[in-house]
């Protein structure tokens, strides 16, 4: 179980790491909020223990834009005394907990293994088909004939696309103005480094859907008999 600590109180990041190790879990921590959404996008954390006021981008805001993102990872946040309304908005937001500082340690405990028993149960109903593959943009599992893997948000991302985009051809512009904006600095050969890793995941699962190349024109999902 990895869990990302976001709290700009050093100290407190600190401890909470200290004591959430001590307990098997693993441990990033970051301090501010714009760290905090960029690692938690990679989809990688079981959990995330997210403090409400954050410099560079607050923690309703992250909040926000990750569950935005698709992304539903339980939350727990960690509210200062006397932050009754941001609770609320907190829950509103896609929260799954709060805790108020100062807590106690067993407190914390309890409410992680809630929140983590809870995320078992949650299964988001937007599963895309392309054939014998199914790919889940809730919980990034791909998958085929029984057999699943964890795809990365982007390589999520771009599945989505070409199943989206059905028997019509992307280019790669189409995926770099979808994936990471118009005025990104993303080059061609990073849509490629992509491709590559979401073949090797297909084929991993034996799937009989192929991303096909169309030489100077994009890419297509495919069916091979
Ligand atoms: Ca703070």
């Amino acid at each position: 179980m990895r869990i990302l600590i976001v709290e700009d109180e050093v100290h407190l990041a600190e401890a909470l790491a200290q004591i959430l190790k001590k307990h098997h879990y693993s441990v990033d921590a970051v301090h501010d909020g714009q760290s905090g959404l960029d690692n938690a996008l990679s989809g990688i954390y079981d959990l995330l223990l997210l403090d409400i006021m954050l410099p560079e981008m607050d923690g309703m805001t992250l909040l926000r834009t990750l569950r935005g993102k698709g992304i539903f990872t339980p939350v727990i946040l960690l509210t200062a005394k006397g932050e009754i309304s941001d609770k609320i908005s907190g829950l509103d937001y896609g929260a799954d907990d709060y805790v108020a500082k100062p807590f106690s340690t067993e407190e914390l405990l309890a409410r992680i293994r809630a929140a983590l028993r809870r995320k078992g149960e949650v299964v988001p109903e937007d599963a895309l088909k392309f054939g014998d593959m199914e790919l889940n943009t809730g919980n990034l599992k791909l998958s085929c004939k029984g057999k699943e893997l964890k795809l990365i948000l982007k390589e999520s991302e771009l599945l989505e696309l070409l199943i989206s985009r059905k028997s019509a051809v992307t280019s790669k512009e189409q995926i770099i103005e979808k994936l990471w904006g118009f005025d990104s600095e993303v080059e061609h050969n990073n849509v490629e480094v992509y491709i590559s890793f979401i073949r090797k995941k297909i084929s991993f699962l034996n799937s009989s859907v192929r991303i096909n190349t169309i030489r100077g024109v994009g890419y297509v999902l495919e069916e091979t008999p």
